[in-house]
């Protein structure tokens, strides 16, 4: 039975990073890309330190699985056990062996490294779009030897893969309880609790990732807080999550897919991520906006600046190498000198 909107709703006054009032930046936002019907209205903080936007009333607690009817962190594909990273043709190969041999210098993972992706490596330092997809590769932490990492929002368990055969002891939650059990299946440690519930002792984790996640979570600061208590002394917290500063949300205003309305309950960006992550008492904060999501959250932007409704899968890219990276260089020349420019905001905090 529907709810009345007064039971699903609740007021969200002040800006969930950094507290402060916040002024209506968007009316009547709707779901064009699931089911939810309602509409919805997002504000803006009004401290320039921060900058967040966030859905105000937003969903409460009791109405958010209703929003998550039809949202898979799961597909029906079979059950693959190896993490994926294969390469479409010559020159994809040549740049995945690249991007391996840039990990071993930079991050300490693989060894026996051969000489010419050993040389084009050196490149990678400088070609922001390629030295962002191999730090993505490893969620930007250097290797720790029987390292623990912690996926929150783990899903079927893609990036605790990655990381397991990095050599990382992993282990995973997440909501979905469909995610949880092919991520079983794939032989991964998985619970559908979620982190406050799982109760981990103090200092128990080398690195925890949040990738996607607190956008959609009705009280980010408090899972922050938690984070910052299982991580060991110099331990790595890493957020990933949609930048709202970036040019896409500039350029395309309500249709910026990054918005996901009503999923995403707030949108960062990597000073309010800053900004939280300080507040909760991490030391060393690394914030920034990475291109690694800029192609699809660019396509599906212009999508939905044509279209009412959209599929989540509706996404082609750009089959040519050539052409492919010619775009990536001339977005990469522009960041230089736009810090804020990508479609998603990277915080890497050390406690
Ligand atoms: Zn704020």
């Amino acid at each position: 039975m529907e709810q009345p909107e007064s039971q699903s709703k609740i007021t969200r006054p002040t800006c969930p990073a950094c507290g402060h009032e916040g002024s209506r930046v968007y009316i009547n936002l709707m779901d064009r890309i699931f089911q939810s019907k309602e509409k919805w209205n997002m504000d803006g903080c009004l401290n320039m330190s921060c900058r967040t936007f966030w859905l105000n009333p937003g969903p409460s607690k009791e109405a958010l699985p209703d929003l998550y009817a039809d949202y898979s962190t799961h597909t029906e594909n079979e059950i693959v056990t190896e993490p994926e990273h294969a390469p479409k043709d010559a020159c994809d190969g040549l740049l995945e062996n690249s991007i391996r041999a840039y990990l071993h210098y930079a991050y300490g993972y693989f060894e026996q490294i051969p000489l010419l992706p050993g040389l084009l490596s050196r490149f990678i330092y400088l070609y922001p779009s390629w030295r962002d997809q191999a730090q993505m590769r490893v969620f930007y932490a250097e290797h720790v030897g029987d390292g623990k990492f912690l996926d929150v929002g783990c899903g079927q368990g893609g990036n605790m893969l990655m990381m397991q055969a990095l050599g990382w002891k992993a282990e995973g939650i997440d909501f979905d309880s469909t995610a949880i059990a092919i991520a079983r299946k794939r032989g991964l440690n998985v619970s559908d609790q979620d982190i406050h519930s799982k109760n981990y002792p103090d200092g128990n984790f080398d690195l925890i990732l949040l990738c996607h996640v607190i956008e959609h979570l009705p009280d980010p600061r408090e899972t922050i807080a938690e984070c910052h208590r299982i991580l060991k002394k110099g331990g790595k917290l890493v957020l990933i999550t949609p930048n709202g500063l970036g040019a896409g949300h500039r350029k395309y205003g309500r249709n910026w897919r990054g918005l996901e309305t009503p999923q995403h309950l707030q949108i960062f960006n990597p000073k309010s991520l800053k900004y939280i992550c300080d507040e909760v008492g991490f030391t060393d904060i690394q914030a920034f906006s990475s291109p690694s999501g800029d192609d699809y959250v660019l396509y599906q932007s212009a999508l939905l600046a044509k279209n009412e409704k959209i599929g989540a899968s509706d996404f082609t890219p750009e089959p040519s190498f050539i052409k492919r990276h010619l775009k990536w260089f001339l977005r990469d020349l522009k960041g230089y000198h736009w810090r804020d420019l990508h479609e998603t905001a990277v915080a890497i905090c050390t406690k």
